[in-house]
């Protein structure tokens, strides 16, 4: 099995149900308040863990309650954490979803810590690396820090999977050589914004220097781009209870698949497979599937 290098976010998602999304001057009292892990690095993390990967996270948290409980959550899961720092000043990344009666909701995000994960953290950390297959990358982190570990991961011949989410302008310096990009719809059209198909757009981004364009359809499934053409892939069919995560399994499948040394093609086939278990259950971290439930899928 192939070593995975995550470097990414690692947040506290707090959610908050409410009667309904409080406008402005307006205090309002909570139905209820849960804590959940979140951020996308520890989401791909987890659910790459949870399948029996080798990962290895580089990311940081505050030193606060949260931190410790984001820390124990990657740990418990079987992720490794020596990469993982505490930060002295910044506290824990945390996400504050509000969630209304009728279902709409609200969302603020605080990167706090993560946004400390920086070139020096990548160079205390850059031994991961030497036997490394993989890693794998969000943009919830700096820019400059995602840039930095392109050229070490170039340098020592490690394969990048990007996800380019949140989606914002990606540098040549960043799409140049990188072996998977993998956005989702909405986020190939902030990357390519104007008119065309979703081919066409898939194109203009093939052609910026990315050995494989995945982008992940929802429940119409995914498109892979690469030198031997455009190939579909359905979505596994399955009653959904809630998409949270869909990307995230997804994306963690496929680079799990790669590390147990499928091809491609049956990396995206493992990865729909892990992404339907995921959308036919509650939850963010807690629907992502371990091996016993893909394997009990399967039987
Ligand atoms: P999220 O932001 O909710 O994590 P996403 O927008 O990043 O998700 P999607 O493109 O919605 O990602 O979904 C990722 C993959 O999950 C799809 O390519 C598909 O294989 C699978 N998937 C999503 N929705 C469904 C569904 N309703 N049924 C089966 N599979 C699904």
């Amino acid at each position: 099995m192939a070593k995975i290098v995550v470097v990414g976010s690692i947040n506290m998602d707090v959610v908050i149900r409410v009667p309904h999304i409080p406008i402005e001057g307006e205090t309002i009292m909570a139905r209820s308040v849960q804590y959940y892990g979140g951020g996308k690095g520890a989401n791909q993390a987890i659910a790459m863990s949870r399948l029996g990967g080798d990962v290895h996270m580089i990311g940081r948290v505050g030193k606060d309650a949260h931190g410790q409980r984001l820390y124990d959550n990657l740990l418990e899961n079987g992720t490794k954490t020596a990469g993982v720092e505490w930060d002295e000043d910044q506290p824990s990344g945390t996400a504050y979803i509000y969630v209304s009666d009728r279902g709409e909701n609200n969302i603020v995000v605080f990167s706090g810590a993560n946004s400390k994960v920086d070139v020096a953290q990548i160079n205390r950390y850059e031994h991961l690396f030497d036997d490394a297959e993989y890693c794998l990358m969000q943009m919830e982190i700096p820019r400059e820090t995602i840039e930095h570990t392109v050229q070490v991961c170039k340098q020592k011949g490690v394969k990048i999977i990007l996800n380019p989410a949140p989606a914002q302008p990606l540098s040549d310096q960043i799409l140049e050589g990188l072996y998977i990009l993998i956005p989702n719809e909405s986020e190939l059209d902030l990357l390519c914004p104007g008119p065309g198909s979703l081919e066409e757009k898939s194109a203009k981004l093939y052609g910026s220097g990315v050995q494989n364009l995945i982008v992940t359809l929802g429940a119409k499934g995914s498109m892979l781009m690469n030198e031997a053409g455009v190939k579909y892939f359905p979505a596994v069919p399955v009653k959904p209870v809630d998409t949270t995560a869909a990307g995230d399994s997804f994306i963690g499948g496929l680079t799990i698949g790669l590390s147990n040394k499928m091809d491609l093609e049956a990396a995206i086939q493992y990865a729909s497979l892990v992404a339907a278990i995921t959308v036919s259950k509650m939850g963010a971290q807690a629907s992502l599937p371990d091996l016993a439930a893909v394997e009990a899928y399967l039987a």
